[in-house]
């Protein structure tokens, strides 16, 4: 197979799973555990917080082991946006669900919530953010990159207005971390969020960043209450082994990753000069400095994704996002992005990776044009 699907989860670094092994061997103590099996599980568990802290910009106490995204997303909205008094919050169209279905509760629980639209290429109007503020306003929510289109968010500018205007800025980062620098003061960021396995380390763990100057000030409720594991905020031990493969992942992309960004924009420019030659297809996503550089979102005209992908065999793309691919409904992405249905219908989500090879790159585009180029006449 060849394994062009990035955006939904990497494969694991052997860095990383050597670390892992390393881990499960010798780290298998409760890193709370006061003796010294357990203070060398802890010392291991440090080192990892330590690696991610500088990988983006924070310091040690301001890192949090989530079990992914997921939880990290759920965390930091539901965690400042307190029960009680009812608050407004801000976000887009086009983040993930559990950034949407998230401040969906929220709504349901009484708070109120703006969902900003964003421009055909999938980016929100940083001015648009700043006139949905309001004195009520407990937090902002929007991503670093989008998962579907690829789109990168100004949320530098964002950042900069949110700051002024005193209201907590949340980032899901999980699609940008990988190829994008990622500094939490840089950024302006008060929360963030990503997971390990969508950069070469292992599923089931991620990170939230919480500023000290946000949890100084209001500490964020927990989801999870028990051992007051991760400074009360994330109670239960911890996956001790994942947490150490996440700290050799981030070891890993701190080194080289301008020229591994290039080297991917180049598969993917390869990619895409290929198909043309082959099949007509108009692209969903930009190519240009605001997207990520390793994936791109197309749609062949009159050709049903789903029936390509399955007749496509040995290739691993996918069609929206496989996030919530059990949803059979239509992108929430690319209908906020203006597509017509039935180019949402024909949409290919293509992401190339660490291990992509250019051989790769040109199989699949002629593996995915022959299928394409016969499809169409099928259908009609
Ligand atoms: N946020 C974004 C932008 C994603 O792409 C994903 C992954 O699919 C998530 C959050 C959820 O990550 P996880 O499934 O690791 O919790």
């Amino acid at each position: 197979t060849i394994y062009l699907d990035h955006q939904a989860t990497t494969p694991m670094d052997p860095a990383v799973a050597e670390a892992m092994t390393f881990a499960a061997t010798h780290c298998y103590a409760n890193p709370s555990s006061p003796h010294a099996a357990g203070i060398r599980a802890f010392r291991e568990v440090e080192r990892a917080r330590g690696a991610v802290a500088r990988f983006i910009g924070a310091g040690r106490s301001e890192i949090c082991f989530t079990s992914g995204a997921t939880e990290g997303n759920n965390l930091a909205i539901k965690g400042v946006v307190r029960p009680g008094a009812a608050r407004h919050v801000v976000t887009t169209a086009v983040e993930h669900k559990s950034v949407l279905d998230t401040c969906r509760s929220l709504r349901e629980a009484g708070h109120e919530v703006t969902v900003l639209p964003v421009d055909e290429e999938g980016r929100v109007d940083p001015g648009q953010v700043a006139a949905a503020l309001r004195p009520d306003t407990a937090l902002v929510s929007v991503m670093l990159a989008n998962n579907e289109v690829a789109t990168v968010q100004p949320v530098a500018e964002i950042g900069a207005l949110t700051r002024a205007a005193g209201v907590p800025l949340h980032c899901d980062a999980t699609q940008g971390v990988g190829s994008l620098p990622v500094d939490v003061a840089a950024l302006g960021v008060d929360l963030l969020t990503f997971s390990g396995h969508k950069i070469y380390g292992p599923k089931g763990v991620g990170v939230l960043y919480v500023a000290n100057r946000l949890s100084d000030r209001a500490p964020l409720v927990p989801l999870l209450h028990g051992g007051g594991q991760e400074r009360g905020l994330r109670a239960g031990t911890l996956n001790t082994a994942a947490v150490i493969g996440l700290g050799a992942a981030v070891g890993v992309l701190a080194t080289g990753r301008e020229a591994e960004a290039v080297r991917l924009a180049g598969l993917r420019a390869r990619f895409l000069s290929e198909l043309a030659d082959l099949v007509p297809y108009v692209l969903n996503s930009g190519t240009g400095p605001g997207f990520l550089p390793h994936a791109v979102n197309l749609s062949f005209p009159g050709v049903d994704a789903q029936q390509l992908l399955l007749e496509v065999a040995d290739l691993a793309v996918s069609t929206g996002s496989a996030c919530n691919s059990s949803a059979q409904e239509p992108s929430h992405v690319l209908r906020a992005i203006g597509l017509a249905p039935e180019r949402i219908r024909g949409s290919v989500r293509i992401s190339f990776g660490r291990f992509t090879t250019e051989a790769d790159a040109a199989t699949a585009a002629r593996a995915l044009a022959a299928v394409a180029a016969r499809e169409p006449a099928r259908s009609a």
